[in-house]
This record gives C-alpha cells, structure tokens and sequence, in this order.
C-alpha cells in the first residue's frame, strides 16, 4: 500500500479542504423534520486503523443519525448468532431499487433482495430481536463497546418522527409478515427497527466500530464476533449492495465496501488496513451523502487504497 499513517492527517485536510471548495452538495433528507434541518456544509471525516488509532478532520466528532450506516451491525450481530439460516430469509442480491422500494417482495414470496434495503433490514433485526429480545439494544452496547464511547445513545426525538412517518416500513413489515418472513409483531419490530437508525454517533466512533470488518471478524478487545469468512461476506454485501441503486457507481468511484445512510454518514472498509467514516448531509437522489462519497473517492484515489 502506498499510505502509511503518519500521512492521514495531511491527507485528511487536503480532502475536507477540496471538498470545501466542492459547488454542488445535495440536499439533506426531508422526510422528518430533524433531518430536514440538518445544515449541507457541515462535513466531517475520520480515519482509523486497526489498533485503535483515529484521525479526523472537520465536524468528525459531531454526532449525527447513523439511519441506514446501523444495518451493517444488526447484520452481523445477527449473522455471528444464528450462521447461514439467515441467507433462507434474505437474499445477497444488489436490488437496482430504491432503498425503501416494495417492487421485488412480491414476487420474490417476501424474501427481500438483500440485508441492506430497508425490507432486508427489517428482516435482519426481526431476527436479532428474537435472539436477544432487545436488537436496538445489543446494536447499543456493541457500538458502545468498539467505539470506546458508552456515552452513545438512541435520539428519542428522532426515533419518535421516523414512526410517525413510518408508513412505508410499515407496509414492508406487514408485507412481508403476511409470507411469514417476520417473527415478531410488527408494530414490535417497528419500534426496534425506528431507534435503530435513529442512535447517534460521529464519524470517529463509527469508523471505530467498523474495525472489526479491517480485522477479519476480530472486535476491539481482540476477542472474535465472527469467521473471518463471515467478515469477507459482509464485506462484500456491502460492495454490491450498501449504497442500493448507487452501488455500482460507488464501487467504480470508490473501489471499497461502504454502508450509507440517510444521515449523511457513510461507512467504508480497507480490509487488514483501516476504516472510513464520512459525513455530509446533503444527499444525491439515491440517498447517498454527496460530499462523503466524493471524500471517500479522493482517499482512495490519492492513497491507492482500495479493494482493487
Ligand atoms: N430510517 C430510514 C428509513 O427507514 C433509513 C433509510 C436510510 O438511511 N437509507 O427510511
């Protein structure tokens, strides 16, 4: 690899100060009101490596709602409990649809395409909240764990407005429990589902809980959540899928595994190297962070860093 660390702080102000420059940043998500109010300039980005050393730039330590970046780690916490019987309830197919799209569930017998579209997630937790009997809360204590930062938490407010707005998951819920691919009651799993994407946390305790994918299933502890085959998997679901209709743009611009979210934030992978965490509110059309794909298109194209 070309980078060592000692180059990443340099680095890191070299891309926050293109991306200042940057015209174009999108607009922040508008379907709750604590999103909406989000300021597009905002932007942070953080760097850490495998031993725990973190670097930053801009707003890196500013929480923000991680939304959709949390279904990396409800899948994995879910995948570590229970193996491959997942794979029987969710499929590992990019969708080519929008992340909250119905279109596939039908004629796929409510079996949604992949872990990563909201259907998907949906299943994901439905599952690890029948294992551990409280999802939202085992996903709180593992990034509180490997982010060092026990202080991270579930915005009620926000939890409070994506229900109310929830409509749409709602269908895919019921959908979905009418195949009989949903365990818990809905309006249960809802709930989970709605302070799952609404915990709040930065760009530094992101990139930190993302570690254990860098480190081939190894947490921060050192212990093991999973097979190092099971990281690899993940690693790639997020390759083909973790930014849905945008995927293949992202793969082609940014050539790593990466997790999006409505939030702004966006997650990456540098397998036995580091992690990314990027945020910018302003999102493009497919609901993915403008100014953080193109951070994390300059870090790789700059360091050579990437899956390819
Ligand atoms: N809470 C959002 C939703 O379920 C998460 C979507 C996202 O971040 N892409 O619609």
């Amino acid at each position: 690899t070309m980078a060592s660390s000692h180059t990443f702080q340099p680095l890191l102000h070299r891309i926050a100060a293109e991306i200042e420059s940057m015209p174009v940043r999108g607009r922040p998500a508008d379907y709750i009101p604590a999103l909406a109010a989000c300021d597009p300039h905002r932007f942070g980005m953080a760097v850490a490596e495998l031993d725990g050393t973190v670097y930053g730039v801009g707003d890196w330590r500013q929480p923000f709602s991680t939304q959709s970046v949390s279904k990396v780690f409800t899948l994995a916490l879910d995948l570590a409990l229970e193996g491959d019987t997942l794979w029987e309830h969710v499929g590992r197919e990019p969708s080519g649809n929008p992340f909250n799209s119905l279109v596939q569930l039908e004629y796929e017998n409510g079996i949604p395409r992949n872990p990563f579209i909201n259907a998907g997630a949906l299943v994901v937790t439905d599952r690890l909240h029948t294992r551990t009997g409280d999802a939202a809360g085992a996903l709180l204590e593992f990034l509180r764990a490997e982010s060092g930062n026990a202080g991270l938490a579930v915005d009620k407010g926000v939890a409070a407005s994506e229900s109310a707005h929830g409509d749409r998951n709602a269908a895919l819920g019921h959908f979905m429990a009418s195949y009989g691919n949903i365990g818990n009651p809905v309006p249960v799993l809802l709930d989970q589902y709605f302070r799952q994407c609404s915990i709040e946390a930065s760009c530094a305790d992101l990139a930190l809980a993302t570690g254990f994918l860098a480190r081939h299933g190894v947490r921060a502890d050192g212990t093991r959540l999973m097979t190092r085959s099971q990281a690899k998997q993940i690693n790639a679901i997020m390759l083909t899928c973790g930014t849905y209709d945008a995927a293949g743009d992202f793969a082609y611009r940014v050539g790593l595994p990466g997790k999006s979210g409505v939030g702004g934030g966006i997650i990456a992978v540098v397998p036995g190297h580091c992690t990314l965490c990027v945020w910018g509110p302003g999102l493009d059309e497919r609901g993915n962070s403008v100014t953080g794909v193109a951070a994390l298109d300059r870090f790789t194209t700059l360091t050579g860093l990437s899956v390819f």
